[in-house]
């Protein structure tokens, strides 16, 4: 991950590539990882860092999706829980296996989802990730101690997996390397190149330097999640937009209003919808919302009425009332969700399975999914571009293929290092033989400074917000604390990138700006 090596890779005129690919979130990087794993010669363009987008900005769960089996969406459900399996399988050291309690209030409750979590059970085969069970009143306050008590009548636990989803990005650009990859952030496509009406290539801006490249390519793959309509224009100008995108908002309390290792799932909330509060890196995440959105941006603002939504929501189901001041960190995601035939549907309707096009020219463009089906998603698009693209037959090898820095003897839910995997030791080393390095960045989010170091050498991080975004989660985790730990994210930048205090003072400035969305301004 060296950005002056990518940048001579991609500027040789007269290379061509099997595959190029728009996009550096999860259906993109899981196209690199396909595509490197087969043989192919992948390029992958990101405009900005890799999960950027919508793909760190999930609830983080590796899920069959139990809502999707209320709705009947049977195959989306099997392929998501068999995807959750494999996930769980090749990277261990990213994918725990969280449980969930299901607290109900009412007599039938309790029978009536055991019987729907148990279906789910078996729908997931040999690769379950433990039984669903029924639970008593007092079993249930026993497993989730700060649950609110009124009227519970008992509850229902069942098994899905839990992810940190930005690190998991990351390590599939790392895994797409291993196999011989080229991947770019700060990179941004900026139309397609044709020759006989047919697209052989696309150009390029490099978001630092403004140099522009023509990048030549037998196919190209449009994973531009709510981005995609943007590209399909440079193709098909006019074309009618395919993707609606609906808003998704998260807010992280401190981990007292969950102290404990089980998650809530609550099946049915006042909008018809599920919501989640799972503890993540020693805090909760409570989510999340379902908005139609006109406009989408790479910085999606959470409305009022979303987090006072699950403010209240949430405070239905705890003891501990979680109000504003108790936020530590709000984030809002959009879903790529593909237009539905009918436009009267709500968006909590619009199945979450892909959508695999290829245009007239030769486009393929890739929409929908989830991150649990990132693999599968790749898989299908992969099958296509080998078709489209004329190259050589070359089965997939992704269902058993060990994400970058597999690990089995790393508990991703007690040590703050694991997602690195077998990289862990390597970084600690840091800190130990550069004693700058030494020691915590923020004792409270368990950061270590060398982590910085570590992000800039080997993670292709180039700005401040990368690191305290998405090589670390302190945004997402506590935007204060992140802000306070910023200055100093800068200075260990700086010097790692041969950048002057100019620079730390514009680093700083543009995370202040980004940051101030993520917290309530006392
Ligand atoms: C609120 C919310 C909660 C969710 N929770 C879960 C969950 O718990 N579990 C689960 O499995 N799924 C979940 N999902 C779904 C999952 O997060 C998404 O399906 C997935 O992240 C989409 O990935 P993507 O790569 O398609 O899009 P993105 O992550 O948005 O990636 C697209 C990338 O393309 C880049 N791009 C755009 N234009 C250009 C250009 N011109 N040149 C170069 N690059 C470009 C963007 O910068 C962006 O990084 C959730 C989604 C939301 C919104």
């Amino acid at each position: 991950m060296n950005r002056v090596s990518v940048l001579k890779k991609i500027s040789k005129k007269n290379r061509e590539w099997d595959i190029v690919i728009i996009g550096g979130g999860a259906t993109g990087l899981g196209c690199a990882v396909d595509a490197a794993s087969r043989g192919y010669k992948t390029l992958l363009i990101e405009q900005v860092d890799f999960s950027k987008g919508t793909s760190s900005r999930s609830t983080k769960l590796v899920h069959g999706g139990v809502r999707y089996l209320q709705q009947g969406d049977i195959s989306l459900v099997f392929e998501a829980l068999k995807e959750r399996g494999l996930m769980f399988k090749n990277a261990p050291h990213l994918v725990t296996n969280q449980s969930f309690i299901i607290p109900t209030y009412d007599f039938w409750g309790g029978p009536f989802y055991t019987v729907g979590l148990k279906v789910y059970d078996f729908m997931a085969g040999k690769l379950g990730l433990g039984p669903s069970m029924h639970l008593s009143r007092e079993e249930a306050i026993e497993a989730l101690p700060t649950v609110e008590k009124d009227g519970l009548t008992g509850g229902v636990i069942y098994h899905d997996g839990q992810f940190d989803d930005s690190r998991m990005a990351i390590s599939l650009a790392q895994t797409a390397i291993d196999y011989g990859a080229t991947v770019m952030n700060y990179c941004k496509v900026t139309g397609l190149i044709k020759k006989d009406e047919l697209i052989c290539g696309v150009n390029a801006v490099d978001q630092e330097s403004n140099k522009e490249y023509s990048i030549k390519s037998k196919v190209v793959i449009n994973a531009t999640g709510v981005f995609a309509d943007e590209i399909i224009q440079f193709d098909e100008p006019g074309k009618k937009d395919l993707i609606t995108p609906s808003q998704g908002v998260h807010i992280v309390l401190d981990k007292s209003f969950l102290d404990n290792k089980n998650a809530i799932m609550v099946p049915h909330t006042s909008d018809g919808r599920v919501m989640f509060a799972v503890p993540w890196h020693n805090h909760v995440i409570v989510g999340t919302t379902d908005t139609l959105i006109e406009n989408h941006s790479l910085e999606p603002i959470a409305l009022e009425e979303e987090i006072n939504f699950l403010l209240e929501t949430s405070g239905q189901y705890l003891v501990k009332q979680p109000t504003r001041k108790d936020v530590l960190s709000i984030f809002a995601g959009l879903r790529p969700l593909a237009k539905p035939e009918d436009d009267g549907k709500a968006t909590k309707e619009i199945s979450r399975s892909h959508k695999i096009l290829i245009s007239i020219a030769g486009l393929i463009t890739i929409i929908g999914g989830k991150w649990t089906t990132y693999r599968k998603m790749a898989e299908d698009t992969i099958e296509k571009a080998i078709m489209l693209g004329g190259l050589p037959e070359r089965n997939c090898i992704t269902q058993h293929l060990p994400i970058h820095g597999f690990r089995m003897d790393i508990d991703p839910v007690t040590d703050s290092m694991a997602a690195y995997g077998l990289d862990k030791e390597k970084i600690i080393a840091i800190g130990e033989d550069e004693p700058e390095l030494a020691g915590f960045l923020s004792e409270k989010l368990h950061i270590y400074k060398s982590q910085v170091a570590w992000a800039v050498r080997k993670e292709m991080a180039r700005t401040v917000e990368d690191v305290l975004a998405r090589r670390t989660r302190a945004l997402f985790l506590d935007a204060r604390e992140s802000l306070r730990i910023a200055p100093e994210v800068a200075k260990i930048m700086a010097k790692e990138l041969g950048q002057d205090k100019d620079w730390e003072i514009t680093q700083l400035k543009t995370y202040k700006e980004i940051a101030k969305n993520y917290y309530f301004d006392k």
